[in-house]
């Protein structure tokens, strides 16, 4: 898709043709079905022939509209809907490789992408390879010749380590494999990985995409033939979007830059905050000098994300001690809402990797991850500050 504006206006001014009543906003289309005008329209539409709505399952105006608007900012030529992140992440695997596939991917995966990859995917014989993030060198090592997908996230769920995109871009070319990537953590507005040589990007449209805590979403977007096998794997399995969500997204698009924008200047502060505190061990964020790779964030990334993870002293006591003195702050398991979550990893989210994968994930028993919202910076700090002061020396 030919790129005519920038990112914040694409996620604005990207939008369905109006109807006869010429609605400023986009009108919502709750409608399962679509009708036709006479038999051979109808022959037509089946065959393909013409490109229109039939049934919602397959597309819908609202669904292509949310589409639509992620293609602009990512740079993609073609995208689908799903009704959950995991539905797209599932379906894209599924949709593209075959019994007795391979694929090659960054351990450090959301939880149940991991699931997927260690559980799910062996019933039909697909198997898998883990390298570490920061052991790029290790991929080239792993790649087999029924090897199709090369995979990762960046930022990492919920380590917040940074993976060089254009090196995997490179090993994924060179190999003849699709670079696949989660680009969920810094949202089309922070990062573009089609830019850097990526094939496919999917997003859970749940986190800082809706930013309200409000819909279940995903999307895969790519070249067009891509995203044509993907649809035809998606409109029959059935995981679309729904209609409703999609237009709740596709409103939250319009501020997802002045949302993610607050969100990255929120939790730097938050970031230097913890950073100074003395019940802390340490402090991760891609924007926070002190980051491994801050060089490599700063080179790929707009700014640094909502995400924060750090370790409290005293380990697994230090850390339900901390959470049991939370009182402003939500403990929840999502990321990326207007208010601002805490979470124990390794008891909820990753509780499913054995001890030696977490630590191979950079999940320490005493970990945090914190997903800043937009409430005022002094009361989030204040909150983690007193829970912080009450695990005592
Ligand atoms: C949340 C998340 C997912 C899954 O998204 P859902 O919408 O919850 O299914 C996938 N990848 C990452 C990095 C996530 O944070």
């Amino acid at each position: 898709m030919k790129k005519q504006h920038r990112t914040e206006t694409d996620a604005i001014r990207t939008q369905i043709p109006r109807t006869d009543f010429m609605e400023h906003s986009a009108p919502m289309y709750l409608s399962s079905s679509f009708v036709f005008e006479d038999a051979e329209d109808m022959r037509a539409s089946f065959a393909e022939e013409k490109d229109r709505t039939i049934y919602s399952r397959y597309s819908n105006p609202n669904t292509s509209e949310w589409i639509q608007k992620v293609c602009q900012m990512e740079g993609a030529e073609a995208g689908f809907a799903f009704a959950s992140g995991m539905a797209a992440v599932f379906s894209t695997f599924a949709a593209l490789l075959d019994s007795g596939d391979h694929v090659v991917a960054s351990r450090s995966v959301f939880g149940s992408t991991h699931t997927l990859l260690t559980q799910i995917f062996p019933k039909w014989n697909i198997g898998h390879s883990y390298f570490r993030h920061d052991r790029l060198e290790e991929i080239e090592g792993l790649i087999q010749p029924n090897t199709r997908i090369l995979y990762a996230e960046s930022p990492t769920n919920p380590a917040v380590d940074v993976l060089d995109l254009e090196a995997l871009g490179q090993i994924a070319r060179k190999h003849g494999l699709l670079l696949v990537i989660d680009n969920c953590f810094a949202t089309p507005y922070l990062q573009q990985p089609i830019r850097f040589g990526a094939d496919l990007v999917i997003h859970s449209g749940t986190k800082l995409m809706d930013g309200q805590g409000r819909v279940l979403a995903g999307i895969t977007v790519g070249p067009a033939g891509l995203i044509d096998r993907i649809y035809r794997f998606a409109r029959i399995t059935g995981p679309a979007l729904s209609p409703f969500n999609a237009w709740l997204l596709s409103k939250s698009m319009e501020t997802l830059a002045v949302r993610v924008d607050r969100h990255c200047e929120n939790a730097l502060k938050v970031a230097e905050f913890l950073s100074a505190h003395p019940r802390v061990n340490w402090v991760k964020y891609p924007f926070l000098k002190s980051h491994p790779q801050f060089a490599l964030a700063k080179k790929q990334m707009k700014a640094g994300g909502c995400v924060v993870a750090f370790e409290v002293e005293g380990g697994v006591d230090g850390g339900r001690t901390f959470f049991d003195h939370i009182r402003l702050l939500s403990l929840s398991a999502n990321l990326g809402d207007t208010r601002s979550i805490v979470t124990h990893p390794a008891s909820t989210t990753h509780s499913k990797l054995s001890p030696a994968e977490r630590a191979e994930s950079g999940i320490t028993d005493g970990m945090v991850r914190i997903s800043v919202g937009l409430e005022h910076p002094e009361d989030i700090c204040a909150d983690l500050g007193q829970a912080l002061d009450s695990i005592g020396g």
